[in-house]
C-alpha cells in the first residue's frame, strides 16, 4: 500500500540518536536536514576520506545530468527512482519535468524521514505526475506489484530505473544482482538503468574498513564497496551507453574535470535495455 493512498502518517520513530544513510548524505551535501548523530558520522566519513564529501556532490550532479540524458535524448518520460533521498536542490521530478512537463517519477525509499519530506516538497500541488511511496529495495517484487506504481508508470513503455547511491548500502547476502536483474525484466526494452556506486577501488583497506564502519552504526545498514568489474555486473545484459562505467564526473561532464576525479570513490553509468 502506497504512502499517497493511506494519506499523512507522521513517521514512526526518526531516531534522531542513529545516524541514517539519508541525513548523512544531506550532510555531506550540506544540507540541514540532519541531527547531530549523522553530522558526527558524516564527518568521521570526511575525516577518514576527504573525497567522500566531493563524491556526494559529484553523485548528485552525475544525478541531474543523467535524469536530463534520459529525458531529453532518450525520450523517456517515466522515472521509478529508488534510493530518492531527502529533497535537495535539483530533484529528479525537477529536472525530469523541466525538460518534459508530462514526465512522470515515482519516488521510493525506505526512510520515513525520507517519505515525510519527499510527500511535502515533491507530491505537492503542482506535482501531479509524482509519487511516493516507502519500500524497501530487498522487496522488488512489492514495488513492482504496488497499485499506485501500477497506475502511474506504463510498464509497456521505457522506463528509466534510477538506483543511484543506493546499491552499495545492498549487502552481497541480500543479493543486489538479482535485485536489479528483476527490476529490469519488468521493464520494456528501451528501458534505461541509471546507476551510481560508491568503490573502494582507490582507497586503502584501513581506509575502506574506517568509512564502512560508519555505516555498520546505522540500522539494517552496512555499506559495501564494489571493484570495476563488481559493478559492471550490474549491466549484464544491457547495452551501456557511452561513455561507459567512468567515475562519476567523467560521465558528459559539464564542466572542466580535474587529475583526482578519476580516482573519486564512485562510478556511474547509464545503460539501455535492448
Ligand atoms: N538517490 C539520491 C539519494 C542517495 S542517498 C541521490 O543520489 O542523490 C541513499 C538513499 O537510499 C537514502 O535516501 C536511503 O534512505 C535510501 N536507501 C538505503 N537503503 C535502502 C533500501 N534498502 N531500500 C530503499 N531505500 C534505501
Amino acid at each position: 500500500m502506497s504512502e499517497a493512498a493511506e494519506g499523512f502518517r507522521p513517521p514512526t520513530d526518526l531516531r534522531p540518536d542513529i545516524p541514517h544513510p539519508a541525513r548523512i548524505y544531506d550532510w555531506l551535501l550540506g544540507g540541514k536536514d540532519n541531527f547531530p548523530a549523522d553530522r558526527e558520522a558524516g564527518a568521521r566519513i570526511v575525516a577518514a576520506d576527504p573525497a567522500m564529501r566531493v563524491a556526494a556532490r559529484a553523485n548528485r550532479a552525475f544525478l541531474q545530468r543523467a535524469v536530463r540524458h534520459a529525458a531529453a535524448e532518450q525520450g523517456v518520460d517515466q522515472f521509478l527512482d529508488i534510493g530518492t533521498g531527502i529533497p535537495a536542490a535539483g530533484n529528479t521530478h525537477q529536472i525530469a519535468q523541466g525538460v518534459n512537463p508530462q514526465a512522470r517519477v515515482m519516488y521510493v525509499d525506505n526512510d520515513p524521514i525520507v517519505l515525510t519530506h519527499a510527500r511535502a516538497l515533491m507530491a505537492g500541488p503542482g506535482h501531479g505526475e509524482t509519487r511516493v511511496l516507502q519500500a524497501d529495495l530487498r522487496e522488488p517484487k512489492r514495488i513492482l506489484g504496488d497499485p499506485d506504481v501500477r497506475a502511474l508508470l506504463d510498464f509497456d513503455r521505457p522506463v528509466a530505473l534510477l538506483l543511484v547511491a543506493i546499491l552499495h548500502f545492498i549487502a552481497d547476502e541480500d543479493d543486489p544482482f538479482g535485485i536489479v536483474a528483476e527490476l529490469m525484466a519488468a521493464l520494456a526494452p528501451g528501458s534505461l538503468l541509471v546507476l551510481s556506486h560508491g568503490t573502494a577501488d582507490f582507497i586503502s583497506a584501513e581506509v575502506e574498513r574506517r568509512v564502512t564502519s560508519v555505516y555498520e552504526r546505522s540500522p539494517r545498514n552496512s555499506a559495501t564497496g564494489r571493484s570495476h568489474s563488481t559493478v559492471s555486473r550490474f549491466f549484464d545484459g544491457l547495452e551501456l551507453l557511452p561513455p561507459g562505467l567512468v567515475t562519476a564526473p567523467f560521465w558528459h561532464p559539464e564542466e572542466p574535470t580535474a587529475p583526482e576525479d578519476a580516482r573519486l570513490p564512485l562510478y556511474a553509468a547509464v545503460a539501455r535495455k535492448p
